[in-house]
């Protein structure tokens, strides 16, 4: 986790720096920060420098700042890290960046717009790269949201307490400071289709449109009221926060008990948003062991210290209103110990608000997998927040023709140009490629796609040239 620094603090941190030859922490950077060079611009008291050094690379200094797995990347990889004291790098670059943005600073130039136009959907991690880089190439590009605001996940899934909405708005300025357009409330497939694009003169497509479909249980008591997705929990709190939505209308109240299925960061997110509001407890549910967590170790002591509890090896087969949970008859679990009971479950009813769930008791094998016993626990909440992962909506691919997706509905890319589909000139990646992965992982990858992008479209401008 970065923190935030002093100038005399980064200007230590930057001096403990030995600039190594062959830098790991470089190596360690997905997206291959210049950091040795950027921390010699700090050091030297040359923070406009450091920052060009750092926008060469990155469009969302400030966010990877903030969101990065550092402890496990470029901080993993210096030198300085064998002896426990490695460079704070995403501090640093936190520091740079917010100083950049206080001052006004402006690395790049406006975009003059002549190699092309293309158009980006979704302006998540993904899009805001592909916009950057290609804008920087002095293509006019132009981002698509179907949400009031740009910045996609950024903006509406990583809570407040982790990413600031001012920084991201932040970086989103200075995307626009070097020409890129964005036109918010327009969803590609309803309002617009890919087919218009084309013929509105785009010379390239890029879909950037992350997961847009949580996953959820099909299970009995799924259609109960508060059984949500964390997505729509996260998106309904920032709503809040944003002055666009009445607190009221956030679902969990003050003094809920909240139960959250999964164990990934998104659900770390939410159960500490639901921390942050008020809820009387926090339940992490998740089928497998501790070991077997998929967030961050970082998240996850950040979650327990904020008193949130876990529950391992434990799977909701039902949600149950609250006469039913009244009705079940057994010992009901509490948040930190667990008994088998004997259920009977009445009739669902409708929207009825949830007051419990029916979990199956899981046991590990000796090889390792995970199975169902047959033993059922009860427990009881006001709030279920289902954060099992998210797939791909098929809004744009089922709108228009020759893109294909996958059997799980992942788009299909190619390797050259890189990134585009199986429909010329359309281009994706991030997660509505790869599956649900970190901001900076989709900063990495879609680097390349715009690089394919910058070939496609110089390529064709070529061929239009020669008169082919
Ligand atoms: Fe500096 Fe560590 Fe990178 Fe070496 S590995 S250049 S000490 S940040």
């Amino acid at each position: 986790m970065s923190e935030k620094l002093t100038i005399e603090q980064a200007l230590n941190e930057a001096r403990r720096c030995l600039h190594c030859g062959i830098p790991g922490c470089r190596k360690g950077c997905p997206i291959q920060n210049n950091i040795p060079d950027f921390i010699r611009a700090l050091r030297e008291g040359n923070l406009g420098a450091a920052y060009e050094i750092i926008s060469e690379r990155s469009n969302l200094p400030a966010i990877c700042g903030r969101v990065c797995p550092h402890e496990k990347q470029c901080e993993a990889h210096c030198v300085l890290t064998k002896s426990k004291r490695g460079i704070k790098i995403g501090s640093l670059e936190m520091f740079i960046a917010d100083f950049a943005h206080q001052y006004g600073l402006k690395p790049n130039p406006k975009s003059n717009g002549a190699r092309g136009k293309v158009a980006v959907i979704g302006s998540g991690p993904a899009g805001l790269t592909v916009a950057g880089d290609l804008a920087k190439q002095n293509f006019a590009v132009t981002v698509f949201e179907g949400q009031s605001e740009p910045g996609g996940v950024l903006m509406f899934g990583i809570p407040e307490f982790r990413l600031s909405k001012e920084v991201v708005r932040s970086e989103i300025q200075q995307l626009r400071n070097i020409g890129v357009e964005f036109r918010c409330n327009v969803l590609v497939g309803p309002d617009i289709t890919v087919d218009d694009m084309f013929a509105n003169g785009f010379d390239a497509i890029f879909m950037g449109t992350g997961t847009a479909l949580p996953r959820t249980l099909d299970i009995p008591g799924k259609e109960l009221k508060n059984v949500l997705t964390a997505d729509y929990y996260l998106r309904m709190v920032q709503l809040v926060h944003n002055g666009m939505l009445d607190d009221q209308e956030a679902i969990l109240k003050e003094g809920d008990r909240v139960a959250v299925i999964g164990a990934g960061n998104v659900a770390m997110d939410a159960a500490r948003t639901a921390v942050r509001r008020g809820a009387k407890e926090v339940t992490v549910f998740y089928r497998k062991t501790e070991k077997e967590v998929t967030a961050f170790p970082s998240e996850l002591e950040a979650a327990k210290r904020e008193g949130v509890h876990f529950r391992y090896l434990l799977e909701p087969c039902a949600f149950l209103d609250r006469e039913e949970m009244q009705e079940c008859t057994g010992t009901r679990v509490s948040v930190t110990e667990s008994a088998s009971i004997d259920l009977k479950t009445a009739d669902l009813k409708e929207r009825k608000p949830v007051g419990g769930i029916l979990l199956q008791k899981i046991t590990q094998m000796q090889d390792g997998s995970f199975l169902p016993t047959k033993e059922n626990v009860l427990f009881s909440c006001d709030c279920v927040v289902l954060a099992i992962g998210n797939k791909p909506a098929a809004r744009i691919v089922s709108t228009t023709t020759g893109i294909q997706v996958d059997e799980k509905g992942f788009v299909i890319t190619r390797e050259r140009p890189y990134g585009m589909t199986t429909r010329p000139g359309v281009f994706s990646s991030g997660d509505v490629v790869h599956g649900p992965a970190t901001v900076v992982l989709a900063m990495k990858e879609s680097k390349k796609v715009a690089e394919g992008i910058a070939q496609y479209v110089d390529a064709k401008r070529l061929m239009n040239e020669c008169g082919s």
